[in-house]
This record gives C-alpha cells, sequence and structure tokens, in this order.
C-alpha cells in the first residue's frame, strides 16, 4: 500500500462535499491503491456540522481512510497539503451586486492562497469549485508566489459532462462515443462549448446534427443547466458537481485517456490568443500528473466571437478585484 495523501476539501459541511468527500474517502479520485488523509475546512459556525460528517465518515469503515481532520483554520487545513479541492464559497445574498460577491470571495480566497502558500506541499494540485470558480482560483494563485500557478485550477468538467450528454443524447448513441469536446473560458453563462473538433462514434459531431440545434437548443442548455436543476429539484446540483470534482482531479493525477481529452480551467500562457494569467478553460490532456493545453485546434469565426466574450468577461472579472490581488 502507497503512503497516505493529504487530501484538503473546504465548505466541508455543504452539499456538494456531502457528495464528493465519501468517494474520496473510497478510493475513486486517487485509486483503490491510495490511502488518503482528509484536512477538513470549514467557518466555525458550521464546525458542529462538518463534526457529524467526520462520524459519518468513520461509521463508513473506509479501508483507504487514513486520518481526518476538521478545522476552521485554514493555516492548519492546508498543512502539508497534496490535493485541495476548495468548494466552500460566499453565495450571492439578496441584493448582492456581481462586485461584492466577488470581493466577499475574494476575502476567503486571499487567505486560502496563502495558507497553501505558506504550509501545502510545494506539488500541490488545487481545483477551485466554488464560484465564481476562476476567478477564485485566480485570487488564490496570485496570493500563493511561491506555487507554480499551473498548480491552481477551475472547475469547467460539470459543463463538459453535461454537454457531452446533451450530444449523446441528441445522436442517440453513448457518453462513451462522445470526443474531443472543448468548454473554453468562464465557468458562467458566457462559457462556450464547442463542438467543433468533437467526434461521435467516430464521425464529425457537427455533420450530425444542425446549426440551428447547436447555436439555439445545446449551447443554451449546456450554459443554463445549473438553473434548470435547481428549477426542477428546488436545490442547486450538488452530486453532479461533486462527480465532476473527482473526474477532474482523478484525470489530473492519473491522466486522461488516449485519443480524448477534457476540459480544465487552468492558468493562460498566451494559447490561442487568450490573455496570460487568466483561469481560462481550455481543451486538456494530462499525463504524469502535469496537464497541457491541446494545441492546433482550428477556431473559426463563430468559436473566436464566443471565446473572446468569455474572456472578456474574466478580464472584467479580474479587473473588479484588482485592488485585493497582491
Ligand atoms: P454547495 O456545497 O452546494 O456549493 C458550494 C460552492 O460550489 C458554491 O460556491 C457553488 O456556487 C459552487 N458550485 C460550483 N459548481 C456548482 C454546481 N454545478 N452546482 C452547484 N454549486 C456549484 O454549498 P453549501 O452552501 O451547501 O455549502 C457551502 C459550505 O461552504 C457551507 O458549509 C459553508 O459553511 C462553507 N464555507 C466554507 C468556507 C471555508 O471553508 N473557509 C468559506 C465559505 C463557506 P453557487 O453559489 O453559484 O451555487
Amino acid at each position: 500500500m502507497k503512503a497516505p495523501v493529504r487530501v484538503v476539501v473546504t465548505g466541508a459541511a455543504g452539499q456538494i462535499s456531502y457528495s464528493l468527500l465519501f468517494r474520496i474517502a473510497a478510493g475513486e479520485m486517487l485509486g483503490k491503491d491510495q490511502p488518503v488523509i482528509l484536512q477538513m475546512l470549514e467557518i466555525t459556525p458550521a464546525l458542529n456540522a462538518l463534526k457529524g460528517v467526520a462520524m459519518e465518515l468513520d461509521d463508513c469503515a473506509f479501508p483507504l481512510l487514513a486520518g481526518m481532520v476538521c478545522t476552521d483554520d485554514a493555516n492548519v487545513a492546508f498543512k502539508d497539503a497534496d490535493y485541495a479541492l476548495l468548494v466552500g464559497a460566499r453565495p450571492r445574498g439578496p441584493g448582492m451586486e456581481r462586485k461584492d460577491l466577488l470581493a466577499a470571495n475574494a476575502a476567503i480566497f486571499s487567505v486560502q492562497g496563502k495558507a497553501i502558500n505558506d504550509h501545502a506541499s510545494r506539488d500541490i494540485k488545487v481545483l477551485v469549485v466554488g464560484n465564481p470558480a476562476n476567478t477564485n482560483a485566480l485570487i488564490a494563485q496570485r496570493n500563493a508566489p511561491d506555487i507554480n500557478p499551473r498548480q491552481f485550477t477551475a472547475m469547467t468538467r460539470l459543463d463538459h459532462n453535461r454537454a457531452m450528454t446533451q450530444l449523446a443524447q441528441k445522436t442517440g448513441k453513448t457518453i462513451n462515443d462522445v470526443k474531443k469536446l472543448t468548454i473554453w473560458g468562464n465557468h458562467s453563462s458566457t462559457q462556450y462549448p464547442d463542438i467543433h473538433q468533437t467526434l461521435v462514434d467516430g464521425t464529425d459531431a457537427i455533420s450530425l446534427i444542425d446549426q440551428a440545434w447547436y447555436e439555439g437548443d445545446f449551447i443554451p442548455t449546456v450554459q443554463q443547466r445549473g438553473a434548470a436543476i435547481i428549477e426542477a429539484r428546488g436545490a442547486s446540483s450538488a452530486a453532479s458537481a461533486a462527480n465532476a470534482a473527482i473526474f477532474h482531479m482523478r484525470d489530473w493525477a492519473l491522466g486522461t485517456e488516449a485519443g480524448d481529452w477534457v476540459s480544465m480551467g487552468v492558468y493562460s500562457d498566451g494559447s490561442y490568443g487568450i490573455q496570460e494569467g487568466l483561469i481560462y478553460s481550455f481543451p486538456c490532456v494530462c499525463k504524469d500528473g502535469d496537464w497541457e493545453v491541446v494545441q492546433g485546434v482550428e477556431i473559426n469565426e463563430f468559436s473566436r466571437e464566443k471565446m473572446t466574450a468569455t474572456e472578456t468577461e474574466l478580464a472584467e472579472e479580474r479587473d473588479a478585484v484588482a485592488d485585493l490581488l497582491p
């Protein structure tokens, strides 16, 4: 058996974490031979609820669960951390403007970025789930100057999974037949689900559907799926968000499938003309615990316009928190 690794989950008493922690402890994220120590962070008022979650984790008697830490201190939570899933974030309250939401989250994610810088493993892999995820990831990254910026990522895998399912259902195929789909940009309603390179059972997806469905149905359905789930369920998606977080980390740590790619919000190096330093979702392949942006994807005029719109939104979010960035 391997030596245990330390996995931080923040917002650990929340809904997403309730679907996430048990699967991590069962080995679904890092493999059935990888013991984990769960280091769970919550705000002080939620510590009692977190204690209940820890009791349930105990009661599962997971063979791979090598230890647990429950704390409201980021400096304790991130100590020697190898992986971090930043789920806890400030939800939008009544009358709250986008700028207020960004500022409230900037306060949370700057503290966590500093704690990562001061206490985590130098090889830590960070995934931000809490919204606005891309900008929260940027804030954490900018507060951790001693950690390689490539180690901070934001989740667009749920959007990727949603898009794969919509396309599989439309074409009468299964999820296993859908390859090379891309979510570009921000995890928000400006995201751009691109199927121009996508193959469905080996055939170009774009030849199987018509442009009216792509623009008028597929893209808005993927962009607004979160709201549709809230309306149907009376609560936001939690299990599917947790599942996407597991897939993102699993693929980053253990590698993506040959002949396919995934969507990840990552530090832009200027690929595809996207401003350097933004956390932008690109097509990525992962190998040996590292990711790289897939190069050479052809960008037509339709795609460029949508990629630029979501880039502009991310630049505006970054500028709105500029005073709070070191
Ligand atoms: P959830 O667990 O449902 O959601 C947590 C975050 O994930 C939210 O920012 C949410 O964004 C985001 N998210 C990203 N993708 C999705 C998706 N597809 N569907 C739904 N949510 C998504 O929230 P809870 O309120 O149940 O739990 C949050 C917990 O975080 C609370 O226990 C709170 O105490 C804690 N918290 C902890 C902090 C810390 O550890 N320092 C700081 C702040 C809060 P959106 O709001 O847009 O739905």
